[in-house]
């Protein structure tokens, strides 16, 4: 036993083959893959009937070791769940521009917080303030981690100590903890719940305003829909009561188009605009959402009150980086500028994408995957319903086209032949991320664009690693 151990190369050997001196990883990487690897082996040669490797085996699988090393936990992947916003897959990616003024901005110092004119120390905020106020109408605008972020300070600056006063229908959840009950209580607002589930009157909010009052707040029920015997109340109304009482008025956007949605075939969506058109004092919305920006949470809203939210010490605390406010000045800039907006945002590019255009995808792919499954495996191309997500009104489906994998036989096979296909897609270079449903795997291929992603699916289909059926 402890012979074949000794018959493994030294470090030093496997350093010096071919295949990784060729390798481009430095050699102190090199050294700890190799020590790992030869670690593993003399596991394996415990076991007496384990046969030694050769050298050039040995070798290859100290390269892919290296490889792994190397390989972020965070790797690319396809997105192809048919949830275009996913949360957990990274949210939008960003235009063209955005990400070259994001890699200039990490490569190069640059006028953050200082301006050119005076020579003298500025804002950071400088950078999207007067974008922000021309595309939605405010006075006054500023940027911070995130929307939840944006929530928490604009209500700790406006409403800390005292009553915020809002809709029960409006106490929403949307997923990762926030919890709008929650996030009043960590801005050190009194939740102030008027009306019910259903129905909430001008008059709720009239009778519970008083001494305590700090704000009114609305938030957008993106998530889910309350339909039937309902009544909410205007933000028009909201502002006329609010003002009338001397207290500021704060609408929760959450995702905050800032273009017409329904004017490019998609479910309508609340503009911010609208929002301060309507009086509200404050709106937030997110970056990385409809917007198709980098993450942040956006504020607008009257000189007065955000110059309050920019006083308040959390500021300092939630801000955001260089890079962040790079992109998304970029983005803002197509907003403002872009002949064909819907081409230049990757999330609008992806949410408008027409159903033929997906179906003509899934037909050039379909031979390739059809050829990398194992017989007892069918494919088909079905029409699908992809969504928007991230909060976007999940009734709302885009029509699409899914190559579906469904494997065949009696049904404990399966099922068990179902997560193996799934697990062995999420263990290619690229990772396939499908969605099951119905005792089949889906595949999207909204989120599948582009030449060159169409043929790095197809190139990696060959490492598929998915054993024949086992009778
Ligand atoms: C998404 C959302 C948030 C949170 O925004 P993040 O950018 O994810 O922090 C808050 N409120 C509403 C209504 C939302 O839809």
């Amino acid at each position: 036993m402890s012979d074949k151990r000794r018959a493994l190369p030294a470090v030093d050997t496997l350093l010096s083959h071919p295949a990784v001196v060729q390798h481009g990883a430095g050699h102190r990487l090199k050294r700890r893959a190799l020590r790992e690897l030869l670690t593993a082996e003399r596991q394996r040669l415990v076991d007496e009937t384990s046969a030694v490797p050769d050298l050039d085996s040995l070798a290859y699988a100290g390269v892919v070791h290296i490889e792994w090393l190397s390989r972020s936990r965070a790797p690319s992947v396809f997105n192809l769940t048919g949830t275009v916003i996913h949360t957990n897959l990274g949210r939008s990616t960003l235009a063209e521009s955005a990400v070259m003024a994001l890699t200039r901005a990490a490569c190069e110092p640059l006028a953050l917080e200082y301006d050119i004119e005076s020579g003298r120390r500025g804002d950071r905020d400088h950078m999207v303030e007067a974008l922000l106020c021309e595309l939605t109408g405010a006075e006054a605008a500023t940027v911070v981690n995130n929307n939840a972020a944006a929530v928490v300070l604009a209500l700790s600056a406006m409403g800390a100590g005292r009553e915020a006063i809002i809709s029960r229908g409006e106490l929403i959840e949307i997923g990762g903890a926030f919890r709008m009950p929650d996030i009043m209580h960590a801005s050190g607002c009194i939740l102030r719940e008027v009306g019910t589930t259903n129905r909430t009157h001008a008059w709720d909010f009239e009778s519970a305003l008083g001494e305590a009052t700090g704000l009114i707040v609305k938030a957008h029920t993106s998530n889910y829909a309350v339909e039937g015997f309902t009544s909410t109340v205007e933000e028009r109304e909201l502002a006329r009561i609010a003002h009338h009482h001397g207290v500021p008025f704060m609408v929760d956007l959450g995702s905050g188009a800032l273009t017409d949605m329904a004017a490019l075939g998609l479910p309508d969506e609340a503009q911010p605009y609208e929002s301060i058109e309507a009086g509200a004092d404050v709106v937030t919305f997110s970056g990385d959402k409809l917007l198709g920006g980098p993450q942040c949470g956006l504020i607008v809203g009257s000189r007065e009150q955000i110059e309050r939210i920019k006083r308040h010490p959390l500021k300092r605390a939630l801000r955001v980086d260089k890079l962040i406010l790079s992109a998304l000045e970029a983005t803002l800039l197509l907003y403002r500028d872009s002949d064909d907006i819907a081409a230049d945002i990757p999330t609008l590019r992806l949410l408008t994408r027409s159903e033929a255009e997906i179906a003509a995808c899934a037909e050039r792919l379909a031979p390739a995957l059809a050829g990398a499954l194992p017989a007892d495996f069918e494919l088909s191309q079905r029409p699908c319903r992809s969504q928007l997500g991230s909060g976007a009104l999940p009734v709302d489906r885009l029509p699409g086209q899914a190559l579906v994998v469904t494997p065949t036989g009696e049904r404990r096979r399966r099922e068990r032949r179902l997560r193996e296909l799934e697990q062995a897609l999420r263990q290619l270079p690229r990772p396939v991320v499908g969605r099951l449903h119905d005792g089949a795997l889906w595949l999207d291929l909204r989120c599948l664009v582009g030449a060159a992603d169409e043929t790095a699916f197809i190139q990696q289909l060959g490492a598929l690693q998915l054993a024949q059926a086992t009778p």
